[in-house]
């Protein structure tokens, strides 16, 4: 089974959580990047704004691209209309997120 394209990741908004995570690195990256976009010829091959990041930025952003994805499937597990179904896989993603950083 595909954990990012099943149908309740969709159904359950795990995709838009993963959205708001893949946001989160771009933002990180932008911020710490001195490459410029639009001068650099290799830029434009590579789809990988990570390249640029140096280690421990990445990590940082790691952190708090979890956390912000972690926030998210929180609400999304609290709205009062999430069914059962929903309320598993919910708590499902919240926990292998969690036990990712022994337990946040
Ligand atoms: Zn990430």
């Amino acid at each position: 089974m595909s954990y990012f394209n099943s149908g309740l990741d969709k159904k359950c908004g795990g995709v838009d959580c993963v959205t708001l995570h893949e946001r989160q690195h771009i933002k990180d990256a932008l911020r710490h990047s001195t490459f410029d976009f639009c001068t650099t010829p290799s830029a434009k091959a590579t789809e990988g704004y990570q390249i640029f990041m140096q280690q421990g930025i990445r990590r940082d952003s790691e952190i708090s691209a979890y956390l912000i994805e972690l926030e998210c499937l929180r609400a999304k597990k609290a709205e009062p209309n999430t069914d059962c179904d929903c309320r598993d896989y919910l708590q499902g993603r919240i926990d292998r997120i969690s036990s990712g950083f022994g337990g946040l």
